[in-house]
């Protein structure tokens, strides 16, 4: 259990000073950034607080329907707007990172303000731009934390459709529907409170997890019989997707979402990474099941973070000098076999 009363009374000391309260999530939202960040709005608004919400780039497809998702404005198309907003508030509240270039464009005027930042999060390894940090490595997902904090706040439970919403996609989308990640008892007993209010389970997990087009499930096909390529003596296994071949298959947004963990499915196979080739930079994912950290893989490596088990990171050279320097760095880390 997330020490929820002692954070209380020093969330209770921030919130008590603040009225206009930002909430921010990191760059390409994922269900648990999106989730928490609605549930917890949800919550300081009908306490009274004028709450604005900001994703530092737009919102994909599987959480697009959300409710709540219209009141989330996207720096990236409101710059000088967000900006008002950022530097007119009086507190800033950071939901699942805890690392300043997670804020994507956003960063430079978040980090130049001295307004008073709490980061809510779950990733190990904080930075220190924060005022207040309520972190746990051990949850789930920030929204589990979001759902004990507000809990405590409220004296007991809190519940209306959007906030249970809202809780039961981030649960539900950073454990890939109890697939992976640090669920628990207490995450059961979150969810069977959310279900025994009546939540539509089928409905969210359609919304979120059978929404796609033709053209993804295309790419995903091409993806695994095509460009998976497997190093039995690194029990390891990559896939590289260029941006022709993404353009070919009518990429959008989100598309790549899931491929990563596909091969962690063959049994002699404990470390997975997809590869993509960006505008300017190369983007990687990395998953690995058991006892390899890819979080300090992505962070020695490539700059980057995420989980024990799910993690990424940037490099900016050409895609082959990229995959190169993967390989590299993967055979410095691990041992492989000869
Ligand atoms: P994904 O592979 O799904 O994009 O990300 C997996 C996990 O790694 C997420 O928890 C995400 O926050 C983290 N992550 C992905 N890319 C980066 C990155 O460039 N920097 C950091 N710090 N974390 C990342
Ligand atoms: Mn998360």
């Amino acid at each position: 259990m997330l020490d929820s009363d002692k954070y209380k009374k020093e969330l209770n000391h921030f919130l008590g000073n603040a009225h206009n309260i930002l909430l921010i999530c990191h760059v390409n939202p994922d269900g648990d950034a999106i989730g928490s960040m609605i549930a917890f709005g949800d919550y300081l608004q009908r306490s009274g607080k004028k709450v604005n919400m900001i994703s530092p780039n737009h919102l994909q497809e599987f959480i697009k329907w959300m409710d709540g998702v219209d009141d989330i404005m996207i720096y990236t198309k409101r710059r000088k707007h967000c900006d008002e907003i950022i530097n007119s508030s009086d507190l800033i509240i950071m939901l699942d990172f805890n690392q300043s270039n997670r804020l994507g464009e956003a960063e430079k005027t978040v980090m130049k303000t001295n307004i008073p930042k709490i980061i809510i999060d779950h990733h190990l390894d904080s930075g220190s731009f924060h005022d207040l940090l309520i972190s746990d490595p051990l949850k789930c997902s920030t929204s589990e934390i979001v759902y004990e904090l507000v809990t405590s706040l409220n004296g007991g439970e809190y519940h209306t459709d959007r906030f249970a919403e809202a809780i039961y996609v981030g649960i539900i989308t950073d454990t890939g529907n109890f697939e992976h990640g640090n669920f628990t008892g207490t995450t059961f007993r979150i969810m069977a409170e959310l279900l025994d209010k009546g939540i539509d389970k089928e409905k969210i997990f359609n919304k979120v997890f059978n929404n796609f087009e033709e053209s993804r499930l295309r790419l995903m096909g091409y993806a695994l019989y095509e460009k998976m390529v497997i190093l039995p003596e690194c029990r390891a296994s990559y896939i590289v997707l260029t941006k022709e071949e993404l353009d070919r298959y009518g990429y959008s947004k989100g598309d790549t979402e899931g491929f990563v963990n596909m091969p962690l499915s063959l049994k002699d196979v404990d470390f997975s990474s997809i590869i993509i080739e960006k505008e300017n930079y190369v983007k990687f994912s990395f998953r690995s099941k058991g006892e390899f950290p890819v979080n300090s893989f992505a962070q020695k490596y490539f700059g980057g973070g995420g989980h024990y088990n799910a993690a990424g990171g940037d490099y900016y050279d050409s895609l082959e000098n990229a995959v190169k320097y993967f390989l590299e760095s993967l055979k410095n880390f691990r041992v492989c076999e000869e």
